[in-house]
């Protein structure tokens, strides 16, 4: 039997996955997404008490109303938005299936999946950067004390809990942490914490550090893990704190070694942008597209949800033109 050629493959069940899918079907085109994860795999996996800081309907996709309590929703109610959204908009998706090589022969793509074999005329990669997360570069950066995710406070009650990085997220979990009475201490590389981090928390945060509620080294970096202490230099000083836990937030970037394997090229800026077209998201490849904020390379804080959903628009307009 003649396999299926699908006009689109996305790889990747994020927001900017799913809208490519509905900008698809809106165009008549055939698409399947392929997500390695849960559905919206990112957001799922978001600390679990977190707000956004976008508005709702700034999250929008496919022109679904996203009602939630307050002006700006939660990670909760986000999965239910989009759980309904791809139920509404016939999305096409296989979930824990991930894309692993794409090939191209004679125009058509052929994608081969941790489940299956599939064939396509284009590929939408929408991988986003949250899979893949910056090191520390510590000695004992492998402990198991040491995670480079937070999901919530409680497993850390009575615990001297380190937290590693100085921007919106580092803030965000030195704060929970701090009003749930952990112990908390920030290692921060400048002398200050991001000038980027949003209006409503960077008080905050700047009010705890002053006030010694939370403890902090600036201009320190983390050289050494080890299971009750960790070792930090600061200004050229070797300093030993006492330690049970590190979050080391220090950012994600896109999975290089996926694009790389698939063919786009790496542009040769500072932020390593994958190479595509800043009108079609075409990438050096003929018929293989990026989308979302995987287009942003090491400037992960380029592309949101919010100015991404442009990109679906754009990508099946140049397929279809
Ligand atoms: P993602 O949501 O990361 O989706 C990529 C998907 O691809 C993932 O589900 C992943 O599992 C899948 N994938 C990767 N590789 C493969 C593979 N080989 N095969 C199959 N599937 C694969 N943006 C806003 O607009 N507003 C906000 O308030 C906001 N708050 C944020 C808060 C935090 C803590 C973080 C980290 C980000 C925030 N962002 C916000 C950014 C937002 O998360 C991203 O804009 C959004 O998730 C990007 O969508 P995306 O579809 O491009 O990528």
């Amino acid at each position: 039997m003649k396999s299926k050629i699908y006009d689109i493959l996305i790889v990747g069940g994020g927001p900017m996955g799913i809208a490519t899918a509905i900008e698809a079907n809106d165009n008549k085109l055939t698409s399947i997404v392929i997500e390695k994860g849960s559905l919206v795999n990112s957001i799922y996996n978001f600390p679990d008490n977190m707000t956004f800081f976008s508005t709702s309907e700034k999250l929008e996709i496919g022109n679904v109303p996203f009602l939630s309590i307050n002006e700006k929703p939660t990670r909760n109610e986000a999965l239910e938005y989009y759980r309904r959204v791809i139920n509404h908009c016939n999305v096409n998706i296989n979930l824990s299936e991930e894309v692993i090589e794409i090939t191209k022969s004679d125009d058509i793509f052929t994608i081969i999946t941790s489940k299956n074999k599939y064939l396509a005329k284009n590929i939408v990669i929408a991988t986003g950067f949250y899979g893949q997360h910056n090191k520390l570069n510590a000695v004992g950066e492998n402990l198991p004390k040491v995670s480079y995710y937070y999901k919530e406070p409680h497993q850390y009650i009575h615990k001297k809990v380190v937290v590693v990085g100085a921007g919106n997220s580092a803030c965000q979990v030195a704060l929970e942490l701090y009003h749930k009475g952990i112990d908390v201490t920030m290692i921060i590389r400048k002398n200050e914490v991001k000038p980027t981090v949003k209006y409503w928390i960077k008080p905050n945060i700047e009010n705890r550090i002053e006030e010694g509620s939370i403890k902090v080294y600036f201009e320190a970096e983390v050289t050494k893990i080890e299971e009750k202490s960790i070792e930090i230099i600061q200004k050229g000083k070797n300093i030993t704190i006492e330690n049970d836990v590190v979050l080391a937030l220090i950012g994600y970037q896109p999975n290089y070694e996926f694009l790389k394997s698939v063919g786009v090229a790496i542009d040769n800026d500072e932020f390593l942008t994958p190479n595509h077209s800043k009108e079609t998201f075409e990438t050096n490849i003929k018929g293989i597209y990026l989308a979302g904020v995987v287009c942003g390379g090491l400037k992960t804080n380029t592309y949101l949800i919010e100015n991404s959903k442009i990109h679906a628009v754009k990508i099946v307009k140049d397929i279809i033109k």
